[in-house]
């Protein structure tokens, strides 16, 4: 590795964070959900990390699943998505993977597929996210229409659109809408996120499918238990650059900030093509030496450039921490007018993830 930017992938937090969910939902069981190289911490890495504790992974595509087949991982994997096309119901009979089904042309492709080659079936319903998922008012037809696809099993999976938000009434609404189709057909259900899990208890089912609470990245941070749970990240970068600037002059493309006072300008060795957000405004926080440094300027792809002035002894090489337990990703997030889970997937595979 030549300069020393890496995401830190802690193996300590991940099983901290898993534990602690786990904790708080004794009668559910957990479905890691690792999709988008598990929120870029690297899907292998976290299923290798949560082996002989979890039960089950997720995934939203049938090349995620593949993925973790090739690297031994042989714990049943949920696709979210199910089958884009016919070809993957077989696939995923042989990769011995579970398939959402959440539309009829799947149904009818499944049904195609000798039962002998054919996965387990999960049912997706739409209870008001409006994004995929069979019509609660067809779901008597879909369910008869298709019982051969249907075993004990068979889980009715549905998926909040407002979890994260305590005061939303929508939650409760959607729930009584599933209610009457648990009491009705007695299959096991899924339908908690993780802030469904943190913060809605009356969400747990049969399976909660959790994410981002194994990342520590803050889904209601305000909940005790949200509050208690690690970043599984550390986006680290190091100084590269020092210069003194006296005030009045400006910094990086388009001198989107000027020097106040005669200031002391590090350029760390990360930038927008590593996955650090160009929206970030000037002030965003990073932090060298245990002290606060703000983000001066924008950032550029390869690099940004930090305010050092008032931390003693900088020096060329030293770490920078951009996200962690330093420098909240959920702070970050805000600033750069996004989410945790945008910053999170979107950092680039030019970052090495070293376990820890
Ligand atoms: N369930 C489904 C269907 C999802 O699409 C996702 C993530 O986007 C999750 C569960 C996990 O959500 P979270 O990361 O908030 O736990």
């Amino acid at each position: 590795m030549s300069r020393q930017t890496q995401a830190l992938i802690h193996a300590d937090a991940l099983i901290h964070n898993y534990e602690t969910i786990s904790a708080l939902t004794p009668d559910s069981k957990i479905m890691a959900v690792i999709k988008a190289d598990a929120y870029g911490h690297g899907a292998v890495n976290v299923a290798k990390i949560l082996q002989g504790r979890c039960p089950c992974y997720a995934v939203a595509i049938s090349e995620e699943a593949l993925i973790l087949r090739e690297a031994g991982i042989d714990e049943p994997i949920v696709i979210f998505e199910g089958a884009h096309q016919p070809q993957e119901c077989e696939e995923a009979a042989r990769l011995h993977c579970i398939l959402v089904a959440h539309n009829h042309q799947q149904l009818d492709w499944l049904t195609k597929t000798p039962a002998s080659r054919r996965p387990p079936v999960w049912f997706k319903i739409d209870t008001g996210m409006h994004r995929l998922g069979f019509d609660l008012a067809d779901i008597d037809k879909v369910m008869s229409e298709y019982a051969a696809l249907v075993t004990a099993q068979t889980v009715l999976v549905t998926h909040l659109a407002s979890a994260d938000d305590l005061s939303n009434r929508f939650t409760q609404h959607q729930l009584d809408k599933f209610a009457a189709l648990q009491q009705r057909y007695k299959l096991n259900c899924s339908i908690a996120n993780s802030p469904a899990t943190l913060g809605w208890p009356g969400t747990h089912a049969a399976w909660n499918r959790v994410g981002m609470g194994l990342y520590g990245g803050g889904p209601l941070p305000q909940l005790s238990a949200g509050s208690t749970l690690k970043p599984a990240m550390t986006l680290q970068a190091s100084i590269m650059s020092l210069r003194t600037i006296t005030s009045g002059e400006s910094v990086g493309y388009g001198q989107t900030w000027v020097a106040p006072r005669k200031s002391v300008i590090a350029t760390v060795s990360i930038g927008y093509a590593d996955g650090y957000p160009r929206h970030c405004p000037n002030g965003t926080p990073t932090v060298v030496r245990g002290q606060r440094a703000p983000l001066v300027g924008r950032v550029s792809m390869d690099m940004l450039n930090i305010d050092v002035t008032d931390i003693p002894n900088v020096r060329l090489g030293d770490t920078v921490e951009l996200w962690g337990s330093q420098v909240s990703i959920n702070e970050v997030a805000k600033l750069a007018g996004t989410i945790s889970y945008e910053l999170m997937t979107r950092l680039s595979t030019r970052v090495p993830r070293v376990i820890v």
